[in-house]
């Protein structure tokens, strides 16, 4: 019997691998999908539309939010940031885990709004290998790498907030732990209730037979 899939939200600092670690996912393991975000910044170099973000318009993205469409939205540094409706739905209906890769606000929202999401934090080992990482990108400026670090700091107030916490160390390593920490969810009562209750009349139709 088909299940619903899971609402997977996975929030971590800048430069901590959450996309590393997805891509590694996606490559060895089957039956997730990916909500693209809509987002009113524009596209860095190497980004794709419809691929890594929807880019729209403000206007667009508020006629989005007037209609409903997003099924959570923050401003994160001067823009929007919000996750379409009607692809999560469908896919989750079709039985696929959805991953939202989103930051904390955003989180919380979906938690309100579907108790049933499961909220992943991923972490650095340690603040200096986050450090490093950022540096080691080569691509932002000491003032940069330190505002994202007191962004961190601030960001880590709200872990509590989550569910689970997934470390970095390797990301094939993290990879793969994040799949079986997902894949765990499939085994929750709470997600099974179809199969215990026909398992169940069937018990109990089954006692009343003469075997
Ligand atoms: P970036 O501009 O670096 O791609 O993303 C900035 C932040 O926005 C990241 O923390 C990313 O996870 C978050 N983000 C991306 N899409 C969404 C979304 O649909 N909703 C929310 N709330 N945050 C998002």
């Amino acid at each position: 019997m088909r299940t619903r899939g899971n609402l997977i939200v996975l929030s971590g600092f800048a430069g901590v691998g959450k996309g590393s670690v997805l891509k590694a996912m996606f490559e060895t393991e089957e039956g997730y999908a990916y909500s693209v975000s809509a987002t009113t910044r524009s596209p860095r170099p190497g980004e794709v539309d419809g691929v890594h973000y929807f880019f729209i318009s403000k206007e667009r993205f508020e006629e989005m939010i007037e209609k409903e469409e997003l099924l959570e939205y923050a401003s994160y540094v001067g823009n929007y940031y919000g996750t379409p409706k009607a692809y999560v739905e469908e896919k989750l209906e079709q039985g696929f885990d959805v991953i939202l890769e989103i930051e904390v606000q955003g989180a919380l929202l979906v938690k309100e709004k579907e108790p049933n999401a499961i909220l992943i934090y991923m972490l650095p080992p340690g603040a200096r290998p986050l450090y490093e990482r950022l540096s080691g990108r080569g691509t932002e400026t000491e003032e940069i790498i330190r505002k994202r670090m007191t962004r961190a700091a601030k960001e880590a107030e709200y872990l509590v907030k989550y569910d689970y916490i997934i470390v970095n160390h390797d990301i094939d390593e993290c990879a793969a732990n994040l799949h079986a920490l997902i894949r765990a969810q499939r085994q929750r009562v709470s997600n099974n209730l179809p199969f215990i209750q026909k398992l169940q009349k069937e018990l109990v139709d089954f006692s009343k037979k003469e075997c």
